[in-house]
């Protein structure tokens, strides 16, 4: 979607750092980590939010990528955490659906 930061980084339009890509998705690390990993996985096809019609084969490459990028980034045995921020009481900034991972150290219990 014109003017879509996320749309402009999956097709290389902005630079980022990218740690993995396929057909459907790309992942790439967060411009202000909140851990010492945090990684975006994002469909290269626009959708708004993860409520926004994602079609289950998208879905599943999503989170078979975030997988993919926590052995990438060492933090598989360790253990690491997803969340998607949808809409405004979520605190969602970017309207191109996401998953933030995130991991590297030991992150509190509660969820908020
Ligand atoms: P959310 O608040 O869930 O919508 O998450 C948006 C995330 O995108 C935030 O963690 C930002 O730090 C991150 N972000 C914004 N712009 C960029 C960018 N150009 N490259 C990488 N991450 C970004
Ligand atoms: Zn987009």
């Amino acid at each position: 979607m014109a003017g879509c930061i996320f749309c402009m980084i999956a097709n290389g339009e902005i630079p980022s750092k990218i740690v993995y890509e396929n057909d459907l998705v790309v992942a790439f690390d967060d411009l202000h980590p909140q851990a010492p990993v945090h990684t975006l996985v994002v469909p290269k096809a626009h959708y708004q939010d993860i409520a926004d019609g994602v079609p289950a084969e998208t879905m599943a490459a999503i989170f078979a990528a975030a997988c993919e990028v926590a052995r990438i980034k060492g933090i598989n045995e360790s253990g690491f955490r997803i969340i998607s921020n949808k809409g405004a009481d979520a605190g969602q900034t970017v309207p191109h659906f996401h998953v933030h991972v995130l991991g590297g150290r030991k992150m509190d219990e509660g969820l908020v």
